[in-house]
């Protein structure tokens, strides 16, 4: 046992707080000059390249015990961090679907952190901002006041809170009590073929299983075929099944269709059925003139999920879901009692923001995207969005215009889907060609583009969720792809 302190060894508890706040300063300020230098430089940089085996070598250094003087912390950060980023905030960074960040936000962390509040809920500043930034995100997307939603780490948790709340309400038991297996009919969910895998994730964590999600087929443009969707939901009925939800999506993650949502809305009136949107892509269009009009009706829908860190460029990780009925989005989480207010003023005296979703402690997401809205204004955020639907056309026309390129789906917003032609070329051998195109443009550095299978036709897929990218960089993209598919098909042909 460690002697007790006397008068004369005064004791000094031990903290996280540096004793040298006049060092740590020097290198805050060093810090953020480093990341203006970061992003202001971004474009010079290759989007991406492979790690060195010393870089990958430090992730394996074993737990810390002695200390490390935070500027050795720094150093070793920018080194092995900084150099080797995932790419997304580069202007070629077209893969999968993801937004490209923005600096105010990334303050907006920072600012998060030192105030460090938890948005688990109270009588507080960043609770007051966190509930008026699902505010917001109800205004964008035409929902009623009295409407609730809570912010998430994204688009994939949205959507299981959406499904867990229609699970609840069309459960027709006490499902919080008595569980799925006392679900009397079971319960059957619809999307299209082209919905997100989030969806059966979220099936299967809510215990109904990935049977009970129908994948229906899709029209030429990748849109569920409503009247197969209605065939399916009799069939259902017929055989003694609950139809209970219908996923729409408005933007799937191939090829961008939006469902026709309004039509869809109207089914899920009539057959009495849950409609959830899934709008991690396509439902921030609602704040876009030119192209609003293709998610009109997404505020008939029960519940939405949308994702401030795709087409608000918020940093990782921002998701929002929007539910109609706020009884009913609380009834599926809340433990807290309604009547049971623990103090009338206070910090306790607010409502618990935990009993909206799975966390308890939550962190200020609303911070940063309340800082960027606030500093480029909605009517900005719009028109980026518009932006990035001119480029999707833009590049579709270089496509089109190219002999030795063809697009593979019909281009509906940001996403383009397209492949390198060669004569002779089909099947296995053309799709090899088109994956050795993909990777040789991310070992060199120049784009990251993914690839897809449409309708059973492989093909390289742009998508261009990009506040940075110019239109020529989908020109340089183009003029890339043709001269490696010469130099690739030359070079097997010399061989
Ligand atoms: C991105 C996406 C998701 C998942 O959202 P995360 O934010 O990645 O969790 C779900 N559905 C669609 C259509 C998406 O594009």
């Amino acid at each position: 046992m460690g002697a007790l302190p006397t008068e004369h060894e005064p004791f000094e508890e031990e903290t996280l707080d540096p004793k040298d706040w006049a060092a740590l300063r020097t290198l805050s300020h060093r810090i953020v000059d480093d990341a203006i230098d970061y992003i202001s430089g971004v474009r010079e940089r290759c989007v991406w390249q492979d790690m060195p085996e010393a870089v990958r070598a430090s992730f394996d250094a074993a737990l810390p015990q002695a200390p490390t003087p935070v500027a050795e912390v720094y150093r070793e950060v920018a080194a092995n961090i900084l150099g080797y980023p995932m790419g997304n905030i580069h202007p070629r960074f077209w893969s999968w679907y993801m937004g490209s960040s923005n600096f105010t936000g990334a303050l907006g962390d920072f600012l998060a952190a030192v105030q460090g509040s938890n948005l688990g809920g109270g009588n507080h500043a960043a609770a007051l901002m966190d509930q008026q930034v699902v505010d917001w995100c109800k205004e964008m997307m035409g929902f009623p006041a009295d409407a609730s939603g809570t912010l998430v780490s994204g688009g994939s948790v949205a959507n299981i809170i959406g499904l867990a709340v229609a699970r609840n309400v069309k459960a027709g038991v006490d499902i919080r009590e008595l569980g799925v297996a006392a679900i009397e009919r079971r319960l059957r969910y619809y999307g299209s073929d082209q919905m997100h895998s989030c969806h059966r994730k979220g099936m299967e964590t809510l215990g109904l299983g990935n049977q009970a999600l129908r994948r229906i087929s899709t029209d030429a443009e990748l849109r569920i075929d409503v009247a197969a969707l209605k065939r399916a939901i009799t069939e259902d009925r017929a055989a003694g099944f609950k139809p209970a939800c219908v996923i729409a999506t408005a933007g799937t993650v191939n090829t961008g269709a939006i469902d026709d949502l309004q039509a869809l809305a109207t089914l899920a009136a009539e057959e009495d059925l849950w409609l959830h949107v899934d709008g991690c892509i396509g439902a921030l269009m609602a704040i876009a003139p030119e192209n609003r009009f293709r998610v009109a009706g997404i505020e008939k829908a029960n519940s939405v999920a949308l994702d401030p860190h795709k087409w608000l460029h918020a940093p990782f990780e921002a998701g929002c879901v929007l539910v109609q009925d706020a009884a009913a989005h609380r009834q599926t989480f809340a433990v807290t009692p309604e009547f049971l207010v623990a103090t009338t003023r206070g910090l306790a005296a607010a409502p618990w923001l935990y009993d909206y979703g799975l966390q308890t402690t939550r962190g200020f997401r609303a911070l940063k995207i309340w800082m960027a809205l606030k500093e480029h204004g909605i009517v900005k955020f719009g028109r980026l969005v518009d932006q990035n639907i001119a480029q999707g056309r833009y590049l579709s026309g270089l496509i089109e215009a190219e002999p030795a390129l063809e697009l593979v789906a019909p281009t509906s917003i940001n996403i383009v889907c397209f492949r390198y032609r060669c004569e002779g070329k089909h099947g296995e051998e053309l799709k090899a060609l088109n994956i050795e195109i993909m990777l040789r443009l991310q070992d060199e550095g120049t784009a990251v583009l993914s690839d897809t299978t449409v309708h059973g036709e492989h093909c390289l897929r742009v998508a261009i969720n990009n506040h940075r990218t110019k239109r020529q960089d989908l020109k340089l993209l183009v003029d890339e792809i043709v001269r490696l598919g010469r130099e690739i098909v030359s070079a097997n042909a010399a061989t």
